[in-house]
């Protein structure tokens, strides 16, 4: 699943080419992307708006259009955005056709296509009619953005201070940290040595420095690297990101750890699948009675 790297990725490349443009048309093939709002209605919500600018929010790519409607789309699982792909790619969700900028010379100018390829289907978008709206929904669901000044090591030994749960499920909910998933939760472990099962609640506070910066490192390798390929990522080009070939620990079973030599380690944490090295990464110890 994407990630804050791979849909920041995603979000600077297409960003500069959609800026400006009006959406001419706004075919929804799949009436799972827009539910529960009929694709009639959310295409007629979106045809003729200007694309004001596309940015991130966590994992979400918002579309901000002309008089305060937003468009917040979520990747899921396989979903991929391309920008006038030839040939017409497989998997085709959504389909939608970018004019010229408003003006004398918006004629002249080659319409764009941004398509929507998913093929598992999970892919969602939702319409807002207002930033009011767009920010309660995001208060709902989302902690802050690990590269803002409200992530900082004070509120992540807040955040996890009270909960018995693993670090790695602390790092995993959204309403902690957003942007973080199965890939950067591993490899933000691994930089802050700290074993993923370790109990969020009893991490030290050195240990939470360690892991604060663990984050924001594994984030921007992510960031430098254009996103993980592991499976579907693409860019809007169609190019592969780089960072699977970067990985610490992450998918790297029986390979040497970078830092000790051990064999990594692959276990269960939280339900899914996490890697880590025994070496740097020691378990904690039991709980005396
Ligand atoms: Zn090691």
């Amino acid at each position: 699943m994407p990630e804050l790297p791979e849909v920041e990725t995603i979000v600077r490349q297409l960003a500069p080419l959609v800026a400006g443009r009006t959406l001419a048309t706004v075919e929804i093939l799949d009436g799972r992307w827009s539910a529960p709002l009929p694709p009639v209605a959310l295409a007629k919500a979106l045809v003729g708006r200007r694309v004001e600018q596309l940015r991130r929010r966590g994992k979400y790519i918002v579309w901000e259009f002309d008089d305060g409607h937003y468009l917040v789309q979520h990747l899921r699982m396989t979903a991929v955005l391309l920008y006038d792909p030839v040939p017409d790619p497989p998997h085709v969700r959504v389909r939608l056709t970018l004019s010229g900028p408003s003006g004398s010379n918006a004629r002249r100018l080659p319409a764009h296509t941004v398509v929507v390829c998913d093929p598992r289907r999970f892919g969602t978008a939702e319409l807002f009619d207002s930033a009011a709206a767009l920010e309660r929904s995001f208060a709902a669901r989302l902690g802050p953005e690990p590269f803002a000044d409200a992530f900082t090591v004070a509120y992540l030994k807040r955040a996890v201070r009270a909960r018995t749960r693993p670090i790695k499920a602390a790092l995993l909910d959204q309403r902690v940290v957003a942007g973080v998933g199965n890939i950067y939760a591993d490899e933000a472990l691994f930089r802050a040595s700290v074993h993923p099962a370790r109990r969020a609640g009893q991490l030290s506070a050195r240990q939470c420095e360690s892991l604060h910066a663990g984050v924001l490192e594994a984030l921007q390798a992510g960031i430098d690297a254009r996103g993980a390929s592991i499976d579907d990522f693409r860019h809007v080009d169609g190019v592969r990101g780089s960072f699977q070939d970067r990985f610490l620990v992450h998918r790297r079973a029986g390979q040497p750890c970078p830092r000790c030599g051990a064999a990594v380690i692959k276990t269960v944490v939280a339900g899914r699948g996490t890697y880590y090295c025994p070496g740097c990464q020691p378990p904690p110890r039991a709980r005396r009675n």
